[in-house]
């Protein structure tokens, strides 16, 4: 018994765009399902529609964005709509995908945020997941990343960023984490890249559909963009991006999470860490 009901959606909500690596036309549909489903990817493009749970097992390859995978059938970058999924402590969803890839819309998490919203979430007659922290956890990512976990009554997340550029350096925010402040202070923050590595990214079959409608762009110095939508936007999205990757866990999260130079590689093996919590 925990205290809190799980939820879904009551209404259908689509929404199309291009993936921002494959650089091909995509869509998604969130329709809501029943207690205990979880949140589950269908490939609609694909013969037989095969579901991909999401779900910290699926994750098969965290190199600039999520994927997941099930018998050989991937979906790219479910980051952004898996964290406004959180944001609105949705437990129960199927996202049917037509493309390989969950569009980038803006390259924040604000159309997925609204989307959602706007489909009426309702709560279940079921009991919510939940992980509660009994004593402080700290966890040492595979690159520099580190993370440490105190119990708490919610959700907060603290991170700090480090990027040898002008415009970013070292920037921290902490955010309570519930539907209102995520969608104030966290939805509108889109994602990045450095206009250096775009070649290299492009050569490897990734970015193919970056553009500056869907990504801040850092050139040396400045952003190519007409500007910023926070000053500390870079920080933010990062923080969007980690509440996507704790989507994979499953739960609800009551802690407070202080990430330093968090990734989606270091998120995931944090994910994999508070699974073993779950059981
Ligand atoms: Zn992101």
């Amino acid at each position: 018994m925990s205290g809190f009901r799980q939820r879904t959606i009551s209404r259908e909500a689509t929404l199309d765009g291009v993936g921002v690596h494959c650089g091909e036309p995509a869509s998604v549909t969130f329709r809501g399902a029943n207690p205990g489903t979880g949140v589950v990817f269908r490939r609609i493009d694909i013969e037989g529609a095969p579901e991909i749970p999401a779900t910290v097992a699926q994750v098969v390859d965290t190199d600039r964005g999520t994927t997941l995978g099930a018998g050989g059938v991937t979906v790219r970058t479910v980051e952004h709509a898996l964290a406004a999924v959180l944001a609105l402590e949705i437990d129960n969803l199927v996202i049917s995908v037509a493309g390989a890839e969950v569009p980038i819309r803006d390259g924040s998490f604000a159309d997925f945020l609204a989307a959602l919203e706007g489909a009426g979430p309702v709560e279940q007659e079921a009991d919510a997941l939940v992980l509660c922290l009994s004593e402080p956890l700290a966890f040492d990512g595979p690159s520099h990343q580190s993370y440490a976990l105190t119990p708490a009554a919610g959700l907060a997340v603290s991170a700090t960023i480090d990027f040898e550029h002008e415009l970013i350096g070292r920037q921290s925010i902490s955010v309570a984490i519930d539907a209102q402040t995520f969608r104030k202070s966290v939805a509108p923050a889109r994602t990045f890249g450095f206009q250096a590595d775009a070649e290299v990214l492009r050569a490897r079959g990734l970015a193919l559909g970056a553009s500056l409608d869907n990504t801040v762009v850092l050139s040396e110095g400045g952003i190519m963009n007409d500007g910023l939508r926070f000053e500390d936007e870079f920080v933010r999205h990062k923080i969007g991006d980690l509440l996507g990757d704790l989507a994979l866990l499953g739960a609800r999260v009551q802690a407070h999470i202080v990430a330093e130079r968090p990734s989606h590689t270091g998120n995931v093996a944090l994910v994999r860490l508070l699974a073993t919590h779950l059981r």
